[in-house]
């Protein structure tokens, strides 16, 4: 069978869904792999690695896809893409699935299987194809650096001639994959990091990388984990008591890091435009929930906002984007581990969608949106 992989084509994704390491891997796994040329330039992956891994590359997206059984990508495939698709043919893509439906309709309506990463379930068997947390887990490194930058100071003590500077003070609010990666960078920079959650299994989570636990422990708190392991939205009551706890806190960190999401809900409103004007000048706030909405008030999509009293936010989009070479690597080897799921144990290219990983994560199917969280009744 053949894999396509096609350059991005959304704003600012300077991923790319196979490395020729994959390249490689996916050949000896009995498929044949078609490149765009071009498509890993902006994660540093040259034509020519592909090529010399056993990649053949076309010159065009169509080129790339007109023969292909399966299409790999980061993003979802735009117009042009999915009408070159052969009908049947797998589409496996971060599909955004909850807020692009107009993709969803089109790659059902060209008779796409379309399979929605975001979808993978989080079961041991399938974390090696959890795109969520392999782009989440550099998302949280990247977060403190970007925000290192940002601040005008360091975040190491430091003992000199001239005078001690202080460590900074880090808080991270929501302790999902990227927020742990996040205590666990900002920790090996020097900081003194505090974090923040409301599922309960955080607190031992935080403490053994070394942060301090900080949250409202009352009886929705000890109940706020969904049997998937994701946090509930929780209610008007608890999040002005979480308010109260932060509010203090917040205006005295240096770096507030914010990774809070529910799935397929707005993300949370955890700093308040007050809580933001408490803190001092120079200080540091990164959402890394600004796609879902943000987690601070204030924040703008793709913007450094500049607060009157001198705080910055920054609303990056993509942050994996801002690692690419990397989160490459990472999620094209997710995509390996997937493709396993489509060759049957002669060998043959016959995916099996009964398979419980594949039922969680296909959306459309034979020309229709079959995924139950997204049939609209
Ligand atoms: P996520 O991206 O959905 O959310 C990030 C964090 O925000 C979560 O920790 C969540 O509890 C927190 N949050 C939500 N609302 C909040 C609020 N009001 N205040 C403070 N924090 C809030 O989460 P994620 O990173 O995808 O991880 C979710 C869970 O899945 C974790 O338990 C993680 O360890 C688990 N997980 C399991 C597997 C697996 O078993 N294969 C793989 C990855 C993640």
């Amino acid at each position: 069978a053949v894999i396509a992989v096609t350059k991005e084509t959304r704003a600012n994704e300077t991923r790319v869904a196979a490395t020729p390491e994959t390249v490689k891997k996916l050949g000896a796994a009995g498929f044949s792999v078609v490149v765009q040329a071009g498509a890993g330039t902006a994660a540093s992956y040259p034509d020519a690695d592909y090529e010399a891994a056993g990649a053949k590359i076309a010159k065009t997206a169509k080129d790339a896809i007109k023969d292909a059984d399966v299409l790999f990508k980061v993003r979802a495939p735009e117009a042009a893409e999915i009408a070159a698709l052969k009908s049947g043919a797998i589409v496996a893509a971060a599909l955004n699935p909850y807020q692009d439906k107009e993709t969803l309709d089109a790659l059902a309506k060209a008779g796409a299987t379309a399979i929605a990463m975001e979808f993978i379930p989080r079961i041991t068997r399938a974390q090696v194809m959890d795109m969520l947390s392999s782009q989440a887990n550099l998302a949280g490194y990247r977060a403190v650096i970007e925000g290192a930058e940002a601040y005008g100071k360091a975040l190491p003590m430091m003992m000199t001639a001239a005078g001690t500077v202080a460590a900074a003070k880090v808080f991270i609010m929501g302790v999902g994959v990227a927020g742990l990666q996040a205590i666990a960078t900002a920790r090996r920079l020097g900081a003194v990091v505090t974090a923040t959650d409301v599922r309960p299994a955080t607190k031992e989570q935080v403490e053994s990388l070394g942060a301090k636990f900080l949250a409202v422990e009352d009886e929705e708190f000890k109940n706020a984990q969904t049997a998937g392991g994701y946090a509930k939205e929780m209610s008007k009551e608890y999040q002005a008591k979480q308010a109260e706890l932060v509010s203090s806190h917040i205006a005295k960190q240096d770096i507030v890091i914010t990774t809070a999401l529910i799935p397929g809900r707005p993300a949370p409103k955890l700093v308040s435009a007050a809580q933001v004007a408490s803190m001092r000048a120079g200080s540091i706030l990164v959402d890394l929930a600004i796609e879902q909405g943000g987690n601070v008030e204030g924040a703008k999509l793709n913007e450094t906002v500049l607060t009157p009293n001198g705080v910055k936010i920054l609303g990056h989009a993509n942050l994996p984007g801002r690692i690419a070479t990397d989160a490459s690597a990472l999620y094209a080897r997710n995509l390996v581990a997937l493709s396993a799921l489509f060759t049957n144990k002669e060998g043959v290219f016959a995916p099996d969608f009964e398979d419980e990983i594949l039922k969680a994560a296909v959306v459309t199917l034979g020309g229709a949106i079959v995924h139950p969280n997204l049939k609209t009744a």
